[in-house]
């Protein structure tokens, strides 16, 4: 059963087949020639929550 994978490149993001035999093997994405390693658990693609660290300024008090 093929592995299905998103490409670990930002910039691409794309859904990667990848055979059963690659599993615990580096592959390359063939939309952006990524390589990455197939993890050999069995993987579900989903998106992931990103954690985005909210650096809010502090508001200057209006002074007036
Ligand atoms: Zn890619």
């Amino acid at each position: 059963m093929p592995v299905t994978m998103i490409c670990p490149n930002l910039k691409c993001g794309r859904t990667v087949t990848a055979a059963d035999s690659a599993r615990g093997k580096v592959v390359r994405c063939a939309h952006c020639q990524q390589l990455f390693m197939v993890p050999s658990g069995p993987t579900t693609p989903r998106e992931d929550p990103v954690d985005s660290p909210e650096e809010k300024p502090a508001k200057p008090t209006p002074r007036r």
